[in-house]
């Protein structure tokens, strides 16, 4: 393994302002930020936006809030700047202009003026024959004053040729001396002159984030592993600028269920997604950390700050790891279990988009619906589900009702289901409404009532919330309070005595 180089540590994120933040790049920046921060280095966040027709307006500020979100920062960026600015690439042109001026100067880089339907036409045809298609070369050989005519050729159409890598003539070992991959192997002869500009002078990936990389002073590229591959190139193209070569890690891929790639169709992919359902960052952060990393002692639950301490590129595996929503579901559970009464409910509000909101002030109402979240609080996997669970608890007697809950409350005993239980549960003193008693009077139903047991409590609890589950019905009437049990009771047989008389 590589010795780290002595200075400052300085790593960066480089995504694409593609649209919303993949939970890929998510871990990406999450490790790249671990190595910076343990280190006590740089962390930058750099835009690759040159690939004009990828772009989506407003992604830029969407992946920044997102990786705020998930609670990390960074020292430089295209927001904060710093020394090394701008820090998008489609404002660095001139720099890759003076990169590829010098390529050409040392013999590493030509003009090439083939045009894409040509390119295209070879390519085909080399696929055709059971080739790779790679550029075939045929710029590579032009004389110089072969060059300089078809130059001026294009230039009075107001045009430009592309540039091109050139490869050394003799096939030669590229070694990749990557952290988490070890030495890895490329030989120059499975390669080709790769594109550096396109005619339109924007620089291409491996042109871009080499030149940047060199620029930026970058010591350490952390990234996916797709990118692997592309590493030989980017190393060509450091030493022929005469740049040090940083150290590479290329982490590990998150494989979706079943072993497959995390796929959009099968799977939130976007960040964003979980900050909507009611996961908590830290969560996230702790989940994404242990995907393809683990800690030497074994241990799975890391503060920010915990895993900034234990982190290191040594503890990360080759193998692609698997996102398993169950097994985050259970980690947020865990997070949600040590705040505190007052921080998970200032957590949940954003959560509470009930369209009349909810007073600040401890009325009757918040005071019943604190006490409801710390009882469903253990059964709910995120703070939108709490949400959910939490709704039949605000007032009023008309509640949203379930399509299942709709259901449950046809039947034809129902009416004197609920108006049977009403009578039983009045005469219950307020300062006696507490689940013992209650569920001493509910036990005494359904025998009452000549029913079985599921035919009489389904559609009580239909009718105190509109939902077909959730906590023990005498706990649901103690958080309810009786008046708004009764309400309901009365709420449902009123409207099913409506609907009958129809
Ligand atoms: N824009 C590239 C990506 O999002 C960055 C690759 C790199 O980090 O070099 O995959």
């Amino acid at each position: 393994m590589e010795p780290h180089r002595p200075g400052k540590v300085r790593t960066r994120f480089a995504p694409s302002p593609t649209g919303d933040l993949h939970l890929g790049n998510a871990h990406t920046a999450l490790f790249a930020w671990l190595f910076a921060r343990h280190h006590g280095g740089v962390f930058l966040v750099r835009f690759e936006d040159t690939d004009v027709e990828r772009l989506v307006p407003g992604a830029e500020g969407a992946v920044l809030a997102d990786l705020r979100w998930l609670g990390l920062d960074w020292d430089e960026g295209p927001d904060v700047g710093g020394p090394f600015g701008p820090y998008r690439q489609s404002e660095r042109g001139r720099l890759y202009e003076q990169a590829a001026a010098q390529l050409k100067e040392g013999g590493y880089a030509y003009d090439c003026f083939c045009t894409p339907e040509e390119l295209a036409e070879r390519r085909a045809a080399a696929l055709a024959r059971g080739a790779p298609p790679r550029y075939d070369g045929r710029c590579r050989g032009l004389s110089p004053s072969e060059a300089a005519r078809r130059r001026d050729e294009l230039a009075a159409a107001g045009l430009r040729p592309a540039l091109r890598f050139r490869l050394p003539d003799e096939d030669r070992e590229v070694v990749v001396h990557d952290l988490v991959h070890g030495a890895t192997v490329f030989h120059t002869r499975d390669l080709d002159d790769f594109l550096l500009l396109r005619p339109d002078r924007t620089p291409l990936y491996n042109f871009a984030a080499t030149v940047d990389d060199w620029k930026m002073a970058i010591t350490h590229v952390i990234r996916a592993e797709e990118h692997l591959t592309n590493t030989p190139r980017q190393i060509l193209l450091f030493e022929a600028l005469g740049a040090d070569v940083p150290t590479f890690a290329h982490l590990p891929m998150l494989l979706g269920p079943g072993r497959r790639k995390l796929s959009k169709r099968e799977q939130a992919t976007a960040l964003r997604r979980y900050r909507e359902e009611g996961y908590l960052p830290e969560a996230l952060l702790n989940y994404l950390a242990l995907l393809g990393w683990s800690d030497p002692a074994g241990r799975e639950f890391f503060s920010k700050s915990e895993l900034i301490e234990v982190f290191a590129l040594e503890r990360v595996s080759k193998a692609a790891a698997v996102f398993d929503r169950e097994r985050l579901d259970w980690m947020n559970r865990e997070y949600l279990r040590r705040l505190s009464p007052s921080e998970l409910w200032r957590r949940l509000q954003p959560f509470l988009d009930w369209p009349e909101g909810i007073s600040s002030k401890r009325s009757a109402e918040t005071e019943r619906l604190r006490r409801a979240v710390e009882v469903l609080r253990e059964g709910v996997p995120t703070l939108s589900a709490l949400a959910v669970a939490l709704s039949p608890y605000r007032g009023g007697s008309r509640l949203e009702m379930g399509r299942e809950a709709a259901r449950l409350l046809d039947g034809e005993h129902v009416p004197t289901l609920l108006a049977r239980s009403a009578a039983l549960l009045k005469p219950v003193p307020e300062e006696e409404w507490r689940s013992e008693r209650l569920g001493e009077i509910l036990h005494r139903l359904p025998s009452e009532l000549g029913l079985g047991p599921a035919k009489v409590f389904r559609p009580l609890r239909a009718a105190l919330t509109g939902q077909a589950s959730g906590p023990e019905l005498p706990v649901v009437m103690w958080l309810l309070g009786k008046e708004l049990t009764l309400a309901r009771l009365g709420a449902y047989n009123q409207a099913i005595g409506e609907d009958r008389a129809e």
